[in-house]
Parts: structure tokens; sequence; C-alpha cells
């Protein structure tokens, strides 16, 4: 018989934690980075997967309760392939992987084969669900004991692993997973077994996700207010009297956009400030770029012109991109950022300054407010006169002309820096369109004329009653000449000061 051979693949069974894609432990990150392969399920947060290499063969395992996309035997089998093969096999599982979640099967299977494997824990939603609802598991005044069961079972067959006459008169908090389907029957054993019927509950759905809904009750009510709502699964359910601190507690579905669901238009790589800032606050982000930056027609001209930029009095920045753009070509000519010489930096506001502060650079010129370009164009006049000085304006291709026009109009010689060139995205966004369409939203925000255009051009009807936010004033005039109302302008026009219009929206 031939010996049992270790295989040099391995398998990590991962926690990938309840859903808040912070919610994943730093060594579930670093399997996910390894794997050569990831495996996971319907309730990982697919927001994961991004941490994989390049070229990481995904394969989708399903599970959600009566659609098994895989049974669990193929699923135990593959894994035990995969790692054989000697490849690192990441097998991610909602919250964490021994808890119902059938990790001890799956190590088992990895055990007889001879397979070598990991474990690692993750947050589960039996306690980071409740504590998302603003209800702790234990409590000092409430509870000091927690019980967590299953509510697949059905209480009723004879052959039932449950006690619920134990588990009814148990002290301290329960709590149950996999149970809406059988929240009737469960709470009927309960009041069978002598529980009170005023004892409170909640039940917690896609709890940490952004769309988190939480329905608190008695155990008298729950299963007749769970009928009345269409309440679905998956959701914990947590029964006793750290219920009632969600009164105080409720953190999470208490911050100002909760429950909003709002699209952000920028690129890709800009759009991440802006989303982050508003999911901070609790909105539900939809990531639909409508536009990308590309390198601009002529890129020569535009290097001779950063090569000479010691010889300008003046460089305008009007956008964070063209200081990208900029110092992307001033990095490839020239090894000394001394060759930028004594020239003065003018910027249309804080973001594109923040850019230029980055590189270790003052920025001499800012307007006060007015973060457009006629705001510059004053900050200049009321700053010196412009007669026969040489300014260098690094610009988008498609930027209005008022800079060149006003500052030439002010005795300036302007050289313009066509630095970079906005077209449209045609590739990233085709997952957010499909959510867009399917699930609607209840805002959209727009950060310059161009993500209006070119999210105009998509074509794509705009859910009833959506309403519209933008940075500024230049914004808003694209948005009106398109038809469209503005339902928010931003009083400062950055991205602070959009997500501050937003907030004081909804409040
Ligand atoms: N191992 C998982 C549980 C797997 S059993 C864990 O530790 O969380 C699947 C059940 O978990 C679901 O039916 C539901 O009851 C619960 N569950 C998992 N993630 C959840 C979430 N984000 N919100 C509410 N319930 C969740």
């Amino acid at each position: 018989m031939a010996s049992k051979k270790t295989s040099p693949g391995i398998c990590y069974l991962v926690g990938a934690g309840p859903g808040d894609p912070g919610l994943l432990t730093l060594k579930g990150k670093e399997c996910i980075e390894a794997a050569d392969v990831l495996v996971y399920d319907y309730l990982c947060n697919p927001e994961h997967l991004r941490f994989a290499k390049p070229g990481t063969h995904r394969i989708y395992v399903g599970k959600k309760a009566g659609d098994h996309t895989l049974p669990q035997e193929e699923i135990n089998a593959l894994i035990v392939q995969l790692a054989k093969e000697g490849k690192t096999v990441t097998r991610l599982k909602g919250g964490d992987p021994v808890l119902f979640g059938r990790g001890a099967e799956e190590a088992a299977e990895l055990h007889d084969a001879g397979v070598k494997f990991e474990i690692v824990p993750g947050i589960t939603s039996a306690i980071a669900g409740p504590a998302y609802a603003g209800i702790p598991v234990t409590h000092r005044s409430h509870a000091s004991q927690l019980t967590i069961f299953t509510g697949h079972e059905d209480p009723t067959k004879p052959d039932t692993a449950l006690n619920y006459a134990k588990i009814a008169q148990a002290d301290g908090t329960k709590v149950f997973l996999m149970g809406v389907e059988r929240i009737d029957e469960i709470t009927t054993q309960f009041l069978k077994h002598g529980a009170k019927p005023e004892t409170p509950v909640a039940l917690v759905r896609w709890a940490t996700h952004t769309h988190q809904q939480t329905l608190v009750g008695t155990l008298a009510d729950i299963a007749a207010k769970v009928k009345a709502a269409g309440f679905k699964a998956p959701a914990v359910a947590v029964i006793g009297d750290v219920v009632t601190e969600r009164e105080k507690l409720n953190w999470f579905e208490n911050r100002p956009l909760f429950g909003k669901k709002i699209v952000v238009t920028r690129t890709r790589q800009q759009a991440s400030v802006l989303s982050k800032q508003l999911a901070l606050l609790g909105a539900d982000v939809i990531e639909l770029p409508t536009i990308k930056i590309v390198e601009p027609q002529n890129p020569m001209l535009f290097g001779e012109l950063v090569q000479d930029c010691h010889t300008y009095e003046w460089i305008i920045f009007t956008s964070p991109n063209g200081v990208d753009a900029f110092f992307t070509m001033f990095d490839k000519l020239y090894d000394d950022a001394r060759s930028i010489g004594g020239v003065r930096i003018a910027c249309v506001g804080p973001s594109t300054a923040e850019r230029v502060k980055a590189r270790h650079l003052a920025v001499d010129l800012m307007p006060e407010k007015n973060f457009v370009a006629e705001g510059l164009v004053k900050a200049f006049k009321d700053h010196q006169n412009m007669e026969n000085v040489n300014v260098l304006w690094v610009r988008a291709e498609e930027t209005r002309e008022v800079i060149a026009n006003e500052l030439t109009g002010m005795g300036a010689i302007v050289d313009e820096g066509l630095a970079y060139r906005t077209v449209a995205e045609t590739e990233d966004n085709l997952e957010a369109l499909a959510r867009l369409k399917a699930e609607g939203a209840d805002m959209i925000t727009f950060t310059s004329a161009s993500t209006v255009e070119h999210f105009l051009n998509l074509k794509v009807a705009l859910p009833e009653g959506i309403k519209i936010a933008s940075i500024g004033p230049v914004t808003s005039t694209a948005i009106k000449e398109r038809g469209l109302n503005v339902d928010v302008e931003a009083k400062d026009h950055s991205i602070p000061g959009l997500v501050a219009a937003v907030e004081k929206f909804w409040r």
C-alpha cells in the first residue's frame, strides 16, 4: 500500500467575517494574498477577493440555504484535490469557519487525505451581528452567559439534537443562526418551556453590511413581525434582556447616511476618497466610474513645457490630476527636485494644493473660498500686476478657457500645458451599472462637468426620485444644461465640502 505522503499544497480554512470589509483578520487577508485558488461561499463578502494576486483562480461554491451550488462532499473533494496538486488553497467562509460553518468537516477531510491545513478564525456573525445592532451579547447587568444554537433543525422532529427545555431555561443571552424560517417553531418552543413572553428578541439581517436591517420584538410577537415585514435570511437572532441596550447603543444604524445608497461617478482612482468618506457616515456606496484619465494627445509637447518649468514665474494647477501628470513627467525628465527652480505655484483649491504639498512644495496662491477658475483669477488680481508675467497653466485638454483668457487679458503670457485627457470609462463599471439598474439609488454625486457628461452618455435611466449632488457651480451648470435638477450643491467646492453638503441634505 502506498504510504500517505503529505502534499506540498496547503489549505487555509479562513473566516471571512460577517460582511463589513473591515472585519476580516490580518491573517485572513494574508491567506487571500497567498492563495493560488480561492474557494468561497455565499456569505463571504466578495470584496475580500480584491486582495488576491492577479490571476488567482476563484471558485464560488454557493451555499445559500436551499441552493447548494456545490454539495458539501464535492467541496471537500475539491479542496483536497486542489491542495494535492500542490496549490495554496484559501477556503473562505462567512463569519468564523468552525461555528456552524462545517469547517471542521473540511479540516477532517484534509487530514484524512494527508493535506496540510490551518484554521484561521474569523469574526462570527453570532457576536458581531448583535454588536452592529447595538446589542452586546453579555452585559454585567443583564447576562453573564451566552448560548449559541442553530435554528436550522426542526424542533418538532423527535431526533432533533437540540434540547429546547434546557436552552429556554438557560440563564443569559441566547443567539441562534439560520433560524428566520423557523422563528415561529423556535419561539413556540421557548414559550412552551417556560421563557417569559415579554423577553426581548432582535433579528439582525445582513448584519455589518451597509444594508443591515434590524427587527425588534418579544418572544410573543417576533414571529408575527417577521411575517408581516417579510423579513428574510440571512439573519442572526438574539434573545434576552441585552436587546434593550440597543436603545442607547445603536451606533451603526444611527450614522447620518445609514440606509442611503449613493453613486460615486469619479475615476476609479479618485473615487475611493469620496467613497470612503461617505461610507464612514454609513452610506452604501456604488462606485460607478464614468471617466478615466489618460495621456494627452501630445505628451511630447507637454514634456517640453514641463522641462522648461523653471523658466516661468508661476505654475498654475487647476486639478489634482494635473499635479499628478505634471510630476510624473517632471520625475521622468529630472532626477533632482531642485530643477523646478524658484517658480511660484498657484492652485485652484485645497485638493489640488494638497497634492502639491505632498511633494514638499509650498503653494503660494489659492482662492480664499470660490475654488473655481474665476476664484483663482480674482486671487491673481488681488495679488499682483500680471503685466508680462510668464505663466504655465497645467490643465486638462477639455477644461474651460477662463484662466488663459482672463490672465492674458491682464497682460500675462500664458502657456498651456495639456497634461491629460478625460475619456469615458467603458470597462470598469459594468458590475456597478448592473447594481444601479437592479437596486436603484437614493443619490448620485458629480464632481466635475465631465463626470456628468460621461454619465449621461452611458444612457442609464436615472432611478426615479434619485437626488443629484454637485460639487460646485460649474458642475451644476453642466447638470442643468442636460435638463436635470440639482438637489445639493457643495458650499465648499471640494470633496469634504461635497460630503458635508450630502450629510446636511439627509439630516
Ligand atoms: N460561520 C458563520 C455562520 C454560518 S451559518 C458565522 O460564524 O457567522 C449561516 C448563518 O449565519 C446564516 O443563516 C445567518 O443566520 C448567519 N449569518 C452569517 N452572516 C450573517 C450576516 N452578515 N448577517 C446576519 N446573519 C448572518
